[in-house]
């Protein structure tokens, strides 16, 4: 077997016009979203069923050649990209898109790996249900992906993250067979738990074909404010008096620095900022119930009365309108895009204790100013999970030294909050790009364990390498 006869085997699989070859039309899988990380393979083959996805599977197995699964590639630490030296396949679920089931006595829905997260939202809400996963790359990450790397995003606080969502998976094994763990049921101790092996594992261990999935009741109302603060630790108190007046009603506590808004407001049209002068941080909060509009939005206004009176906050700016509820919801849509302008930037995934996420953003932004004096600094945090996105910019043209000033900076912010009983990758993975941290950071027992499950279910290790471990 040759490398070129590869693609004309798969091709008698899945049919020629499902197999890609040509650089223009490979040339999106291979690159990230990103634009900085970049790989080869031998094709992009694109299944169009779980059988199909088996059969290439299985003759990859049986050549020794790689599989890189991917989905929407909007991967923050590159897990989709081939690494390989050009000998292995991409294969994306994109093709594998059916809402196949939505039970609403059971509240579940079972969707094929490569629907998008949108899709999957909007199924749901046709049955006046709600799928509450929200990521600003909805449009293009789909369901397989998100399992696969356990996603997070800005409703965690209220619902929990991918792996709290999911009933049940489908997923092809590293020698083509299918294990079918699809049920939708809310109780299953019956051995041990298969599906969350795989909700996280960024492909190395199986490839994700179908998903059962929780739904919840829709809240027919919202109320939105914008809060301006002097400083992290008041909204780490805000958090607290929020949280004993909407207790599961609290949606989203979305934590802006100063910068990080005027970055999203230099480089995005359309994005109006709610205060006419920037305060140094910012809060955007969201709360949702089934009580009337104005008794929701009165109840948020009073609270942040309160955190006015006795100094918490310095403004609020209540939204007024849905569409002004909408476009505070654009700002925060727009920070990846805002940053990938603005010039090379190194985002960090980092969680720390809430209690501690004060001190975490001091000391990061002491470290990394006194190490990069050059680059501009700001954050974008999930407060209510902890979940801090520290990011550091530089000009566009170091991108040259991209590898090593990324690791550089990286470290140091990971040793921050690993030294604050914290993890360097909260929500996005491993990928390629923390592979270095995992081993710096993780015990030799945690490691070993990592190894022994990756030989048990991969021994071959044809399953995404390079990635993970
Ligand atoms: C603008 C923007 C905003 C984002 N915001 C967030 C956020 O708030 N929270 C968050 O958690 N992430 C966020 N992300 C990161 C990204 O969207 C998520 O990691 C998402 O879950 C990836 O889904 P995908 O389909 O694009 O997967 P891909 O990028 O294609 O792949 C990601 C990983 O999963 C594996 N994989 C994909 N599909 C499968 C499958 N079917 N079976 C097995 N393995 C598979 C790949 O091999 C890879 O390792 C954001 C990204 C962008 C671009």
């Amino acid at each position: 077997m040759t490398d070129a006869s590869v693609p004309v085997s798969l091709a008698r699989l899945i049919g020629a016009a499902h197999v890609l070859t040509a650089p223009d039309a490979t040339a999106p899988y291979y690159t990230d979203w990103v634009g900085r990380t970049s790989g080869a393979a031998l094709c992009v083959c694109r299944p169009g069923s779980v059988d199909e996805v088996a059969a290439i599977v299985r003759y990859c197995a049986g050549a020794a050649i790689p599989v890189f699964p991917q989905g929407g590639n909007t991967s923050s630490t590159a897990g989709g990209i081939p690494l390989c030296g050009g000998r292995g396949v991409v294969l994306c679920l994109a093709r594998l898109n059916k809402i196949e089931e939505v039970d609403t006595v059971s509240d579940a829905i079972i969707v094929q790996a490569g629907c998008t997260l949108a899709q999957v939202q909007q199924a749901a809400k046709d049955h006046d249900r709600l799928f509450p996963l929200t990521l600003s790359s909805e449009g293009s990450c789909q369901i397989g992906g998100n399992v696969s790397t356990n996603a997070g995003g800005t409703a965690v606080l209220r619902y929990g993250n991918t792996r709290d969502l999911v009933l049940g998976i489908e997923a092809v094994l590293a020698d083509g067979r299918i294990w079918n763990g699809l049920r939708t049921l809310r109780k299953d101790n019956a051995g041990y738990d298969m599906k969350s092996i795989f909700v996280g594992s960024e492909g190395t261990l199986g490839i994700v074909t179908r998903v059962a999935l929780k739904l919840f009741p829709r809240q027919r109302q919202r109320a939105m404010a914008f809060v301006a603060l002097p400083a992290p630790q008041a909204a780490v108190d805000l958090l607290l008096t929020c949280r004993a007046s909407f207790g599961a009603e609290l949606d989203a506590f979305e934590l802006f620095s100063a910068s990080q808004l005027r970055i999203i407001a230099e480089h995005i049209p359309g994005v109006r900022l709610p205060f006419a002068a920037l305060p140094d941080w910012a809060l955007m909060i969201e709360v949702k119930g089934n009580a009337a509009f104005c008794e929701l939005s009165g109840r948020l206004v009073d609270v942040l009365g309160g955190a006015m009176t006795s100094g918490l906050i310095t403004n609020a700016v209540p939204a007024a309108t849905e569409a002004q509820a909408n476009a505070f919801w654009h700002i925060r849509h727009s920070v990846s895009e805002a940053n990938k302008q603005h010039g090379l930037n190194f985002t960090h995934d980092t969680a720390v204790p809430i209690v501690r996420v004060p001190d975490f953003l001091a000391a990061a932004d002491a470290a990394v100013t006194q190490a990069y004096p050059e680059a501009t600094l700001h954050s974008v945090s999930h407060l209510g999970d902890g979940n801090v996105h520290f990011t550091a910019i530089f000009p566009h043209g170091q991108a040259g030294n991209a590898g090593n000033l990324g690791g550089e900076v990286a470290r140091l912010v990971h040793d921050i909050a690993v030294s604050m009983g914290g993890t360097f990758a909260a929500e996005h993975g491993i990928g390629q790009r923390y592979r270095d941290s995992l081993q710096r950071y993780k015990s030799p027992v945690e490691l070993d364990l990592f190894r022994k499950l990756k030989t048990a279910l991969d021994p071959q290790g044809i399953l995404n390498p390079g990635k993970v471990l």
